[in-house]
């Protein structure tokens, strides 16, 4: 075995729900509007493809911490989306296979710097400054799918919602998906070859916003999780 130069970097993970086990993160892959309402109020209104940008493993902040306000921005926007790890390697996953590429589940927010986002896209620049920065992916611990109840296992429904300072901001149910997550990986892993310990973000609903330093958000997905974080 040869010697890193420098100290390797410890491997992110997120623990697993009831359990003293940790889910060792390997890549984050967002998918971009995929509930119909949450395109609306961003200016699109066509269905299109599934289409995926990224975060780094080492953007993910623990459920319940206290995240610095980040830089570069005055325009931090909350959105919180049911998150679904991978379990097993595949490439070209017909969607009909692809419950059994699942490990888990869980919930998480995809922090976005909107101002910064915006003037990249109008540039025709990469997402990247307005999507993958420090604790730009909070997640909430993992359930095994085969903790979630009969009737949820696809992942196909169940309440999603968001509170800022105990105000409710976005408020849907999975169901209102555009793309399922049997689909989303699908079309991911035509792209790339999905590999265990890949997490994917799979959207989030109408209602984002602003929020700034001393607010508390708390989020979930029914019977799949709860994210609460602090902005200082
Ligand atoms: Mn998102």
């Amino acid at each position: 075995m040869s010697n890193y130069v420098i100290a390797s970097h410890p491997q992110a993970a997120i623990p697993v729900a009831g359990s003293g086990d940790q889910f060792p993160v390997r890549r984050i892959f967002c998918v971009g509007r995929n509930y119909g309402e949450h395109a609306k109020e961003m200016g699109f209104s066509e269905k299109e493809p599934p289409f995926f940008f990224t975060k780094p493993a080492d953007a993910i902040a623990e459920n319940g911490a206290t995240i610095p306000y980040p830089p570069l921005t005055s325009d931090l926007h909350h959105e919180i989306e049911m998150v679904i790890a991978i379990g097993r390697d595949g490439a070209n996953i017909p969607a009909e296979q692809a419950m059994e590429h699942i490990w888990g589940a869980g919930v998480g927010i995809d922090f976005t710097r909107r101002d910064q986002q915006i003037a990249h896209r109008e540039k025709g620049r990469p997402w990247c400054w307005g999507k993958a920065f420090d604790n730009s992916a909070p997640m909430s611990s993992l359930q095994p799918l085969s903790a979630l109840p009969d009737g949820q296992k696809t992942l196909d429904n169940g309440q999603i919602w968001l509170r800022v300072n105990g105000k409710m901001r976005q408020q849907a149910d999975l169901s209102d998906m555009i793309w399922n997550v049997r689909d989303i990986i699908a079309f991911c892993s035509q792209a790339v070859t999905l590999k265990a310990g890949d997490l994917i973000m799979t959207g989030t609903p109408a209602g984002v916003g602003a929020v700034t330093a001393g607010d508390v958000l708390e989020g979930g997905v029914e019977n799949i999780g709860e994210i609460k974080v602090t902005l200082s």
